[in-house]
């Protein structure tokens, strides 16, 4: 049996992120404070490719292994995250909408400012796996079949076309997926997918669902402790989960949020 690893999910690292993404973003200190914690406590962070390899083979893992991911592909994560993940030394994993990211490929659409390739480049030479994370960030489980596979299949070509690597890990936009879109991110050649679900990832849940926590806005360093050693339970937990359903579900629970502290 294998020990459950907690997979952290990021998006935005901003002092001033655009309303739609602020929910799920992270203030540069805080993030530097969460990374602060996860060295204090031992823990060694690896690539999605790393804990995949080492679950498929039975192999080693570190001690205290956990995973840092970051979604979509924001313009902080060069600008904040890169230079704590390099003082550390911290493996990291970037899933790019491709469609989303400035440049030759955007298509527009983009909640905040995103990363442009030569950033993600740098990403990639401090040490950071680039995964996929679709072209235009759509639900893919909405998709007919043609879509879906041009979705999954661009995004990785768009990848290799700059990296010069193929992608190998994927994560869900929204975190959905089911059998179908699991059938085909495998297919377009991607050897393990992320999804969400607000608990640690383990062995069992197989290459193409392992599950991860959301660290919020609001996700203090106490409840983040918690998170990686497992133990965020209760009604943390349950706000996590709802508001993992999606960015409009964030948006109706920030509203709301401010509506009772208004009171
Ligand atoms: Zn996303």
């Amino acid at each position: 049996m294998s020990a459950p690893v907690p997979i952290l999910m990021y998006h935005a690292v901003g002092h001033r992120p655009a309303d739609a993404t602020y929910g799920l973003s992270v203030a540069p200190e805080a993030f530097a404070e969460q990374m602060d914690l996860l060295a204090d406590r031992g823990f060694t962070p690896l690539t999605t490719a790393a804990l995949a390899h080492a679950w498929r083979t039975a192999g080693a893992l570190p001690r205290r292994p956990v995973l840092i991911t970051f979604d979509d592909g924001y313009e902080g994560v060069h600008r904040h995250a890169l230079p704590v993940l390099a003082e550390h030394g911290f493996a990291a994993t970037l899933f790019v909408s491709t469609g989303w990211l400035r440049g030759a490929h955007g298509e527009g659409g983009a909640p905040d400012t995103m990363l442009d390739w030569d950033q993600v480049r740098e990403l990639a030479g401090a040490g950071t796996e680039i995964g996929g994370h679709s072209h235009t960030h759509p639900q893919l489980d909405q998709l007919d079949d043609e879509r879906l596979w041009s979705e999954t299949l661009r995004c990785k070509e768009i990848v290799t076309e700059e990296l010069g690597t193929r992608p190998v890990s994927f994560a869900y936009p929204y975190g959905y997926s089911s059998r179908r879109v699991r059938r085909t991110v495998r297919a377009a050649g991607f050897t393990q997918a992320l999804a969400v679900g607000n608990a640690l990832a383990r062995r069992r849940q197989g290459p193409y669902a392992l599950e991860r926590v959301t660290v919020r806005r609001r996700t203090g360093i106490e409840e983040f402790a918690r998170l990686v050693e497992g133990r965020a339970l209760g009604r943390a937990f349950a706000a996590d989960r709802a508001l993992t359903q999606g960015y409009a579900v964030v948006r109706r629970a920030r509203r709301a949020g401010r509506a009772l502290a208004g009171r």
